[in-house]
């Protein structure tokens, strides 16, 4: 259940779709620029609570539910995604794991700052060689006297660069039939040991970090050891990153309704002998195939974010939502460019922007490969459960 009612979300979400249109889609050009979000954009973020938007508010936030972060992310999509991976770890894939699996001291400890966007937490998972497979990674947690040392290599670790806190996936035994003996660690930015690789230079994306995190003999006392129990690892990625899908699934409808804007505002201006694009049928149709991927997606995206809430899916509809909204924005970007014709290719024009941008959402937080096998297995498993 929201905190929120839907009258107090109301002026929120306005707020949110004013302040990413009239101050951050300006400045887009700048964020790519210099590869950041300027501070300023930075701390009117902060102000407006958008670094705790899905904590609860016992710890800060505005203790928004699912159904309404993903009409939130439906207006971050619209502009440069930095925006949203500033905070996108704190309220998501790292904030997440501490809302619903940290013991009360550990939610003392962190999820104010995170809240604030004093402290800006990562997710840390995947490894060289465990990525689709995250039941696979090798980073070793072992026990020593009252704490853990850990010992491993993170890759592709978003926010890695500004992080203070790490929630780090470790392997404490080996995989067995009790589970896959994987627990999660909060680990602060600056332990002895622990290392974080110079930013990786990506497709898109410009302003948002990536880096390698490496563990080398890092100790942590027993209370870093997330809801105290070394059984919950693996379980609190999982829901985790379930979520994030639907809110991952939401970015992309923004980003296709941004693409699809930009298209239709270029059709009905720029001319081919005289006359606009926009009246030759065969582009109203790529405009019409936008606007049917963007509606489509639109709601998908409310319907599984209303069942995640419900609790009725909390598995199938979100990697359902996320594998079609993600190739859909892939392919509203490709007929954007196609629509913009040479222009679309330049750099400076949004829709090369968006382009680049959108193609990461095919491959983070599971790729389109995994969605398809936890759809289709999980129907599977179902129907035989069911006989
Ligand atoms: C910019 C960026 C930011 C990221 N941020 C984070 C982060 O903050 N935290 C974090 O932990 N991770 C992060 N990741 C990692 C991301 O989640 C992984 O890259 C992703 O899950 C894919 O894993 P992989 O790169 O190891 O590719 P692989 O798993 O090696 O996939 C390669 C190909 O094989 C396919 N494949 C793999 N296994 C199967 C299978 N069983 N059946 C069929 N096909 C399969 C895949 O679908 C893909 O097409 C980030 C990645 C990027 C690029």
């Amino acid at each position: 259940m929201s905190e929120v009612s839907s009258e107090d979300f109301e002026p929120i979400l306005a707020q949110v779709r004013q302040f990413v249109r009239t101050r951050v889609v300006p400045r887009e050009q700048e964020i790519l620029d210099t590869d950041s979000v300027p501070a300023d954009i930075r701390k009117q973020v902060a102000e407006m609570g958008l670094f705790g938007y899905a904590i609860p508010q016992e710890w800060g936030g505005l203790g928004l539910d699912l159904t309404q972060d993903v009409e939130l992310a439906m207006e971050f999509g619209y502009t440069a995604l930095a925006l949203r991976s500033l905070f996108g770890t704190n309220n998501g894939i790292a904030g997440q794991v501490l809302v619903n699996y940290g013991t009360e001291e550990q939610k003392r400890l962190w999820l104010e700052r995170i809240a604030s966007g004093d402290v800006v937490a990562s997710f840390a998972l995947t490894e060289p060689g465990a990525g689709s497979n995250p039941a696979g990674l090798r980073t070793r947690a072992v026990r020593e006297g009252d704490g853990w040392v850990i010992d491993g290599q993170k890759r592709f670790i978003t926010n890695a660069p500004a992080a203070d806190l790490f929630v780090v996936f470790a392997r404490t035994r080996p995989a067995d039939d009790s589970g896959p003996g994987i627990a999660v660690f909060l680990v602060p930015a600056d332990s002895a040991g622990l290392q974080v690789g110079p930013k990786d230079r990506k497709m898109g994306q410009e302003g948002a970090w990536t880096a390698d995190v490496t563990f080398n003999g890092v100790r942590v006392p027993d209370s870093a050891l997330i809801g105290g129990s070394e059984d919950v690892g693996y379980r609190a990625a999982m829901t985790s990153l379930a979520r994030g899908r639907v809110h991952i699934a939401a970015l992309a409808v923004g980003s296709a309704q941004r693409a699809l804007d930009e298209s239709v505002a270029y059709a009905a201006v720029a001319e081919q002998g005289g006359t606009p694009i926009g009246d030759f049928q065969l582009v109203q149709a790529m405009i019409a195939d936008q606007q049917t991927g963007v509606m489509a997606g639109r709601a998908l995206v409310r319907d599984a974010a209303a069942q995640y809430v419900s609790g009725r899916d909390r598995r199938i509809a979100p990697s359902v939502a996320k594998l079609f909204c993600t190739e859909m924005v892939g392919n509203v970007a490709d007929l954007a460019v196609q629509i913009h014709g040479g222009t679309g290719y330049m750099r400076g024009v949004p829709v090369e922007r968006i382009y680049r941008e959108v193609r990461l959402l095919r491959l983070y937080e599971g790729t389109s490969e995994i969605q398809r096998l936890i759809i289709g297995g999980g129907l599977v498993r179902a129907q035989r459960k069911s006989e």
